[in-house]
Parts: structure tokens; C-alpha cells; sequence
């Protein structure tokens, strides 16, 4: 990611020295000159712009291996316990009741709510009785 950033910052100079030629008081006159500096500072501008949607694009890749890696991690800790899923804690402790139905359909983690002696699942009314 910093070499992406070191390459925007290099191009922004560049366009700069670009733009500082082709208004230079020295004299050039000549329109191919120009016309060529244009073009320059043109594809530099397109570099440029290529490097922020490369920048871009690998910030949203970070982001989406940053979530799949905390869900694998979740993932690892799952523990099957009967009618329902439970977490693993730092301790090694299982806690929570999480809807057996959500997790392998849709992996999703939604917590169980006590009612009465059951506990159901408010998004898909999964109702299961825990032993413990
Ligand atoms: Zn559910």
C-alpha cells in the first residue's frame, strides 16, 4: 500500500515539473513541443488516476480479508452443542446460544432468545430446548 502512495506522490511531481516546462519562459515556441508536454502531463494524470483506483481497490480486498479472517476466527470457535451452536470464550468457556438453522444456512451468528423453557431464533423462529 505504501509503494502506492510513494507512486501517487512521485506522479503529482512529475505533473508539476510537467506543467512547470510547458509554461517555462525559455524561449520554446515550438507547438510540438508543447503539443508533446501536453501529452505528457495527459498520461500522467492517467497514471495518476490508474494508481488511486489501484490504491482503491486493494484498500475494499483489505477490508474483505480483514472480515473473512475475523469470521474464520469466529468460525473456529463455533462449537456445536446439541440443538444449538455455542462461542469458545479466551477462557476455553462456552457461552451463548446461537441458531443452528442461520449458521450453517446462511452463516450467520443470531443469538437465541429465552422464551419460556425454549429459546427461538428471531430471524428464521427456529425453537430449540437446550439440555443444559
Ligand atoms: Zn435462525
Amino acid at each position: 500500500m505504501s509503494d502506492i502512495s510513494i507512486g501517487i506522490a512521485a506522479l503529482t511531481v512529475a505533473v508539476d515539473i510537467a506543467k512547470g516546462l510547458k509554461n517555462a519562459k525559455i524561449g520554446i515556441t515550438s507547438s510540438k513541443y508543447k503539443s508533446e508536454i501536453s501529452e505528457l502531463i495527459d498520461k500522467l494524470l492517467k497514471s495518476k488516476k490508474e494508481m488511486y483506483s489501484m490504491y482503491e481497490e486493494i484498500s475494499t480486498k483489505n477490508d474483505e480479508i480483514k472480515k473473512l479472517k475475523e469470521k474464520l476466527e469466529i468460525k473456529s470457535k463455533m462449537v456445536y452443542v446439541g440443538p444449538y451452536y455455542q462461542l469458545e470464550n479466551a477462557e476455553g468457556k462456552l457461552e451463548g446460544y446461537y441458531c443452528k438453522v442461520c449458521y450453517i444456512s446462511d452463516n450467520l451468528l443470531m443469538p437465541l432468545d429465552k422464551e419460556g423453557e425454549s429459546w427461538i431464533c428471531g430471524k428464521c423462529n427456529t425453537r430449540c430446548y437446550p439440555s443444559n
